[in-house]
């Protein structure tokens, strides 16, 4: 099996795009004398390596190159490498030391390398101290659209935790773009309702100028503006039997045709996601399971290319 994979490992295209190692084992780190390319391609060829090594940060002071090894086929733990090439000279190198990142995870290393726009290759040492890098990032931006507050952004929170821990899914980096409640209410109106209505407490919610009542709380009517989503009218007219004036606050009324990697959440989808031509959507309460599927189904629609190996 072992043998079959190295039969079948071809050298790495350096112009390929995202290009990550699966396993910290395949990344060794040599501190070397030198980072010359045709020195590193001579020291790397015909060198003992462990059996795993396919690339070798070689480190010269706080400069790095990233070099690519071919192996001789083994079953024994050390092997002589037959080939050497340098896919990023120290010129297109930078290093990050954070023991917050899991090297095994793209998105973390997508996020990483976000500190260093437009370098080839970004290095990582994170945590347990592995050490493992991106080559030419280009990881999918997924725009992801909240209303804020009550806060923090749960979607968004959601996504990072997802994205925490997705060691299969391409590197993705979100891009957050959150409106703000409050605003939305000030732009409605030249001065504040006198009394507002909202779903329900969380933190954030103050109307400097107004009555605020919550919704959930069923309090008796009034001549309120309601600030929520279509769900909130909809039990508004169950409890009294009208419809309020209303701003609407449901993120989806945000998506645009270009939304192809855009993820939102909407307060009328119950469960499950819905993707279509302007974005992908998750129920306004979402489980983490729906937020991956919501991420997974974006990754599939994008035409990432990335190499795993
Ligand atoms: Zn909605």
């Amino acid at each position: 099996m072992r043998t079959e994979e190295r039969a079948a490992t071809r050298p790495t295209d350096p112009a390929a795009p995202n290009v990550i190692p699966s396993r910290y084992r395949q990344v060794a780190v040599a501190a070397v004398p030198s980072l010359d390319p045709d020195w590193l391609v001579e020291h790397f060829t015909d060198r003992e390596v462990y059996f795993r090594t396919r690339f070798v940060v070689a480190r010269y002071d706080d400069r790095v190159a990233l070099v690519e090894v071919d192996r001789k086929a083994t079953d024994d733990l050390f092997t002589l490498t037959v080939a050497a090439r340098v896919l990023a000279g120290p010129d297109d190198c930078a290093v990050v030391v954070d023991e917050s990142v899991d090297t095994g995870v793209p998105s973390q290393l997508a996020a990483a390398a976000e500190a260093f726009p437009g370098v080839k290759c970004v290095v990582v040492e994170g945590s347990y101290s592995h050490v493992s890098f991106i080559l030419n990032p280009a990881p999918i931006r997924v725009r992801l659209i909240d209303v804020v507050p009550p806060g923090p952004a749960k979607l968004l929170d959601q996504v990072r935790r997802v994205l925490a821990t997705a060691e299969d899914l391409p590197p993705v980096v979100v891009v957050p773009d959150l409106f703000d409640s409050r605003r939305l209410l000030a732009e409605a109106y030249d001065v504040p309702p006198r009394d507002v209505l909202i779903p329900c407490r969380g933190s954030g919610m103050d109307f400097p100028g107004s009555t605020v009542s919550f919704l959930d709380e069923r309090p008796p009517v009034r001549d309120w503006t309601l600030l929520g989503c279509e769900r909130s009218n909809q039990i508004h007219h169950w409890f009294y039997g009208s419809t309020p004036e209303r701003v609407d606050i449901c993120p989806r009324q945000w998506l645009t045709s270009d939304g192809q990697s855009t993820l939102t959440r909407c307060c009328l989808l119950q469960e499950g996601i819905e993707s279509e031509r302007t974005g992908t959507v998750v129920p306004w309460g979402a489980s983490l399971a729906e937020v991956r599927a919501a991420l997974e189904t974006i990754v599939d629609r994008s035409e990432v290319v990335w190499t795993h190996i």
